[in-house]
């Protein structure tokens, strides 16, 4: 028998109508108050011929309108496609092909961006529409699509994430037998809503009956008078916007309000959870992906002591081991990181393929290596795809980059392996220096030198203006060699 449960915003509207459910700092909807203009936005919806099944894209920045949109998809029962606001209008134009969508609905500022065969539904337009008797899914069933979102595409082509009902409701549910629920909780959405770290946030709202603060574009110093004005108790983040908040922070706290940090998305540089150690700032450390609807495992703030750089155990309803040559792996040997539970998706939009060979036996290959100590806790090391082997030994260009980022004097760092002669491959890294600093090769290699064992150190060090970065920001290191000067080429 197929499991349903009640329309999440619905059913939220009628336990707890009085509750905030949004704030922007302007406009303040309680759950009741967001359930009525979500119906008639819904109405409005089907008023353009949106139907049950449809897929429809949503192109817009963080708002209330914009959360309002997606529930109100959801009430008609069509499919919601997240898309990046910062993916060019080309790559913009692939996505909506790939995936079949038939409407897109565009803040208004961003619907010139929109190309091809597609409707483009303006909010101004949408929100002057008449409104349009439609049927209103009453339960969610959950092994229907609620949401379709492209990986950011790091490592290849970005995929489609078909994710459920069911992958969103675990995926909160995991979540909240992790972190906890508390009466006041309020948590800061700055991460887009295109991303599942900004989706997810949503999500639990409603299957909380939690309010959620949702900023447009993220802010530092606004984040931290949030925190510090006792308005939000926990927020969700990537590593570069905490060095932003902390760069504005100064010699101030948190408050015990702020009780959870959720960095994810990537690898957190060392020295930054040393920093908020020091600081006392509730740092979780998260490891997840679009395909597994957000978290699948984090690290409570009292290991962040004993288990410093661990993303954790899985969440409870998660399972997570590691595997090398299809075998279960020892305590501390890398290996690729595979993961099962009812959050993690059932596969790719129209990639029976890449589904197959990502879904094997129920677990799914997750393309990071990592390990596992004896304790459990979980060290996310690298993607598989970057791995440089050189002279037989595996070199992780995320510690190399991170040992960089360590020098005062460097903003960013990409490293890549290079052909060669002797080692098969070496490690070359492109470096971004920060303004007013001056470093030479020389000295980073000797920096290197003195927290690296040799064979890691970069055999070249380029410097560089800018890294090839996706709409999601994250480095492409694939692309790194194409910075390397025309005349270098074959030199290496
Ligand atoms: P694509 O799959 O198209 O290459 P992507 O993997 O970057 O893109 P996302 O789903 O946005 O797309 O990112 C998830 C990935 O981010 C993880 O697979 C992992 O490589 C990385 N990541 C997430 N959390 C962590 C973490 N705590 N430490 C290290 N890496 C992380
Ligand atoms: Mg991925």
């Amino acid at each position: 028998m197929q499991t349903s449960i009640p329309n999440w915003l619905m059913q939220r509207a009628f336990l707890t109508p009085e509750r905030i459910a949004v704030y922007d700092g302007q406009e303040k909807k309680t759950f009741m108050e967001l359930h009525e203009s979500v119906m008639k936005r819904a109405r409005q919806l089907a008023n353009t011929g949106v139907r049950k099944g449809d897929i429809v894209a949503v192109f817009m920045k963080n708002s209330v309108a914009m959360i309002e949109c997606i529930h109100a998809l959801h009430y008609i029962g069509a499919i919601v496609l997240l898309q990046n606001i910062r993916l060019t209008s080309h790559e913009l134009a692939w996505q909506l092909k790939d995936s079949g969508a038939v409407y897109v609905i565009a803040d208004d500022e961003l619907a010139d961006r929109i190309e091809g065969n597609i409707r483009v539904i303006t909010m101004s337009e949408l929100s002057a529409l008449p409104e349009e008797n439609v049927e209103f899914q009453q339960y969610y069933h959950f092994d229907d699509i609620a949401t379709i979102m492209y990986t950011s595409g790091t490592t290849g082509k970005p995929k489609g994430v078909l994710q459920t009902y069911e992958n969103h409701w675990w995926s909160a549910i995991g979540s909240a037998l992790n972190l906890g629920l508390n009466e006041n909780d309020c948590w800061l959405a700055a991460v887009p809503f295109f991303h599942i770290s900004g989706l997810s946030i949503m999500m639990r709202s409603v299957i909380y009956g939690m309010s959620m603060y949702v900023m447009r574009a993220f802010d530092a110093k606004k984040a931290n008078e949030l925190i510090i004005g006792g308005k939000v108790t926990i927020m969700s983040v990537v590593s570069a916007m905490l060095q932003k908040m902390i760069a504005d922070l100064g010699e101030r706290r948190y408050p015990e309000t702020f009780r959870c940090m959720l960095l994810g998305g990537g690898p957190a540089p060392k020295p930054l959870l040393e920093v908020c150690k020091a600081k006392g700032i509730p740092v979780y450390q998260t490891y997840g992906m679009t395909e597994t609807a957000s978290q699948i495992a984090t690290l409570a703030p009292e290991y962040s002591l004993t288990k410093l750089g661990s993303a954790g155990k899985p969440l409870f309803p998660s399972q997570l081991r590691i595997e090398k040559d299809g075998q279960v792996a020892r305590p501390y040997e890398p290996g690729e990181i595979v993961v099962k539970g009812p959050n993690v998706t059932k596969g790719y939009l129209h990639r029976p393929d890449a589904t197959a060979k990502a879904i094997r036996g129920g677990w799914f290959y997750t393309g990071d290596i990592g390990y596992i100590d004896e304790d459990g806790f979980l060290y996310v090391l690298d993607r598989r795809s970057d791995l440089i082997i050189s002279g037989g030994e595996n070199v992780y260009p995320a510690e190399i980059e991170a040992v960089l980022l360590s020098h005062e004097a460097v903003e960013e760092a990409g490293v890549t392996g290079i052909d060669d002669e002797t080692w098969g491959q070496v490690p070359c890294a492109f470096v971004k220096r920060k303004r007013g600093y001056s470093v030479t090769v020389e000295q980073l290699k000797q920096f290197c030198q003195a927290h690296l064992a040799k064979y890691k150190i970069p055999k070249q060090i380029y410097f560089v203006d800018e890294l090839p970065r996706n709409a999601s920001q994250k480095l492409l290191r694939h692309q790194l060699k194409q910075l390397i000067p025309n005349n270098e080429n074959g030199a290496l």
